[in-house]
């Protein structure tokens, strides 16, 4: 069954709403720069057909490194990561848990990913 989800960065000028699989867990990844966000993100990355993303002019920064395909979106007033378009299915998206609201990230599961062994 699926569930409606809306988020945001902490002052609010990025927010986010997706349709997806309940969240019962999440994943931690150890690449090297998941590890340094330390953020719990949902395991499911997301279509761009089923996210809206709503952001004031400009607010919305955007860090790439290495092979650039994978996308990580922060607010630039708040400094707060919110999702990032994935590696593993360019395009598609994960988000941040703990900037959902209504769920506590930290009573999910997670699970664990080794991106920094990723070629
Ligand atoms: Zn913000």
């Amino acid at each position: 069954m699926t569930q409606q989800y809306k988020g945001s960065c902490h002052c609010g000028a990025v927010r986010f709403s997706y349709e997806g699989e309940e969240l019962l867990k999440g994943v931690r990844c150890n690449c090297s720069i998941c590890v340094r966000k330390g953020a719990l993100m949902n395991t499911e990355p997301i279509s761009p057909d089923n996210i809206i993303i709503e952001a004031e002019e400009g607010i919305l920064g955007k860090y790439e490194f290495l092979t650039k395909t994978a996308k990580h979106y922060f607010c630039k007033r708040c400094g707060i990561y919110t999702f990032h378009q994935t590696r593993s299915q360019p395009g598609f998206y994960r988000v941040n848990i703990g900037c959902i609201e209504g769920v506590d990230p930290f009573a999910l599961v997670a699970d664990y990913f080794d991106g920094k062994n990723m070629l």
